[in-house]
């Protein structure tokens, strides 16, 4: 009956070899013992084989050939353990050392092997027949048996010890061997003719085989992890953008402002404020690319959120109109924009991302067209039932248009196109990319069609709340700002660093005001006990007292109702919503854009 044991497991190791062998496996120490036990164990199935059919051809001398066949099924038997031990030792090695902790291990089982199998090899082994079966007996036997038993103690104090460092199922086996010894004890008792240890051992490796070792399983695995450990690259990688952005827009403030003082300095002479229009340009070029940068950095963290408000689509699209044409400066270029009659008048939705959406598309038409016209059309199917207005934009441009073979990478990261012809034009190639991601993340979609050397059209379609088609009376907003309206007011100005609140009390020059200013959270606190102002004006990121805090604790005070203007380096377009939240009454972007100073303090401190 054994026999036939043997022989269904020799089957099936066979089968089990043949697919491990012709898959592609990860390669590692693990997979390496676990080839090797594979092989051993369908030596040790043919030698229970060889040894039954020896026995049953009736040769003359059976003892002898019972002593040699047992004998190197101990050896067999020995050489299988320690390989199973050693595979339990390396599974639980971190990966620190464990190439230096494996080569130990191995060299300690070596000696091991090399010590004692000469010792089963010499040591006498007898043949007892009870019961019409012939058992084995003697000093030979019991070493083998000894030197299992330490190998297996040893192995569960390993997996036991280390089982911080074991993936869970990767014991498994061990338990397995363990259980299956013990269930083979108990069946020798009943039926001594059954030798099953080898079909045992068999089991144990089918059953490595489907909880570690199968090839696809291990290479998922393996993938998995890489696709964690690149994840986690990646999120490292956009957080550090992300601060590295913010820190270069504090500096970045103070070029911006100062060069906008020196601007509008009335002893400068024509020279220097050509150069300090310069500075202003290329100050504003570099914010666009930290921008970009910071965009990008969130949208990877996931960190970017929908902002929706209401807002006048007419305005918008006459706001982008007016800030994109000043760019084509001398070029050959006819701009037309259409809009829509029937464009609802107010519609709700992310407007700060509308907005950088076209922008990025105008600002890109007017870079890469060098003559002809630009045609910025606006479309739009209204759905009174459900209030719902899918916006068709689009951008048609005469420029040099794009390759076929460019088109698929037109979204990806920083990727430019024609490099030679952009000598002329600034970009990181993350304008598209950006785009396509704010768009897709407002559930729009974007397209573009271009022939090359003849122009492109970019298509953006999103869909927009609908709140009112009466169109609003529109705020002419003022151009002229008038200084002398709020002059003599106090205002505090807080902000950690001494450079910004340079910028801002420059900045606040022209209307005169009575400037206080505080260098921390706790300064601000302490000069509203002893003063009262008409506005404070408070930066975010401050070390120990953040500006949030800060406001807080002014809150606390009984009766507070200063208005307090948020300032902050965190630029993206819709965080209004988060400062507001906070209990600030305003929020202001550094590097401070006079136009919006001045619409904050009209609406604050009174005024158009
Ligand atoms: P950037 O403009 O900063 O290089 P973008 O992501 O906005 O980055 O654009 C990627 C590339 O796509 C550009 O470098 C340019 O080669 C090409 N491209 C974008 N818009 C146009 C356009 N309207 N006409 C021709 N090429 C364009």
């Amino acid at each position: 009956m054994g026999l036939y044991f043997s022989i269904s497991g020799l089957c099936f190791i066979i089968i089990l070899m043949i697919v491990f062998f012709s898959k592609e496996r990860v390669k590692n120490i693990e997979t390496s013992i676990y080839k090797l036990l594979l092989i051993l164990t369908t030596v040790g199935l043919s030698l229970d084989i060889l040894t039954s059919v020896l026995y049953n051809c009736g040769f003359d001398y059976k003892d002898f050939i019972y002593m040699i066949t047992s004998k190197l099924v101990f050896v067999y038997f020995v050489s299988w353990v320690l390989l199973f031990s050693f595979y339990i030792k390396s599974i639980s090695v971190s990966k620190k050392n464990k190439t230096k902790m494996l080569t130990n291990t191995f060299y300690v089982f070596l000696f091991l092997f090399v010590i004692f199998v000469p010792f089963i090899l010499i040591l006498p082994v007898n043949f007892l027949e009870m019961d019409g079966v012939i058992v084995p007996q003697g000093l030979s036997v019991n070493l083998t048996y000894l030197l299992t038993f330490l190998l297996i103690g040893y192995s569960l104090y390993v997996a036991i010890r280390y089982r911080k460092n074991i993936a869970k199922n990767k014991t498994k086996p061990l338990y397995a061997f363990v259980g299956l010894m013990i269930v083979n004890f108990f069946v020798q008792n009943f039926f001594p003719d059954l030798f099953l240890i080898n079909f045992l051992l068999c089991l144990v490796v089918i059953i490595m085989y489907f909880t570690i070792e199968n090839p696809d399983l291990k290479i998922i695995k393996e993938l998995n992890l890489a696709k964690d450990q690149a994840e986690k690259a990646n999120q490292a990688k956009s957080e550090f953008l992300s601060n590295m952005s913010h820190e270069i827009r504090t500096p970045l403030n103070a070029i911006v402002g100062f060069s906008e003082c020196l601007l509008e300095a009335p002893k400068l002479d024509d020279d220097s404020k050509g150069f300090a229009k310069d500075i202003v340009d290329a100050s504003h070029n570099l914010l666009d690319i930290v921008n970009g940068i910071l965009d990008i950095s969130k949208i990877e963290a996931n960190r970017m959120d929908i902002v929706s408000v209401e807002y006048n689509p007419r305005e918008v699209f006459n706001s982008l109109q007016k800030l994109v044409v000043p760019r084509i400066g001398t070029k050959d270029i006819q701009f037309k924009m259409d809009v829509p009659k029937d464009l609802p008048g107010v519609l709700k939705g992310d407007v700060g991302k509308l907005k950088q959406i076209i922008l990025n598309i105008l600002t890109n038409a007017v870079k890469y067209t060098e003559k002809g016209e630009i045609v910025f059309n606006i479309s739009c199917i209204n759905r009174i039932e459900s209030n719902k207005c899918l916006l068709n934009i689009s951008v048609k441009d005469t420029g040099r248009g794009i390759k076929k073979e460019d088109m698929d990478k037109l979204f990806n990261k920083f990727q430019r196109f024609d490099e030679d012809k952009n000598t002329t034009s600034e970009g990181t190639g993350l304008g598209l990319a950006i785009t396509k991601s704010l768009t897709e993340m407002m559930g729009g979609r974007i397209n573009v069609a271009s022939n090359y050397g003849e122009g492109s059209t970019f298509r953006v379609y999103l869909e927009q709340d609908i709140i009112s088609m009466e169109i609003p009376e529109s705020k002419t907003e003022e151009i002229e700002i008038d200084y002398s309206l709020h002059k003599g007011m106090k205002i505090l100005i807080v902000d950690d660093s001494k450079i910004n609140l340079k910028v801002a009390q420059n900045i606040l020059k022209p209307y005169n005001f009575n400037i206080v200013l505080a260098e921390s959270g706790y300064e601000a606190l302490e000069k509203c006990e002893t003063s009262t102002f008409d506005l404070i004006f408070m930066d975010i990121m401050m070390p120990k007292m953040n500006g949030i805090e800060t406001l807080r604790r002014l809150k606390e005070h009984e009766g507070f109702d200063i208005p307090v203007i948020a300032l902050t380096a965190d630029a993206i377009e819709g965080q209004d919503e988060k400062y507001l939240n906070a209990g600030f009454d305003d929020y202001l972007s550094k590097p401070i854009d006079r136009y919006q100073l001045n619409k904050v303090l009209n609406k604050h401190l009174g005024g158009k």
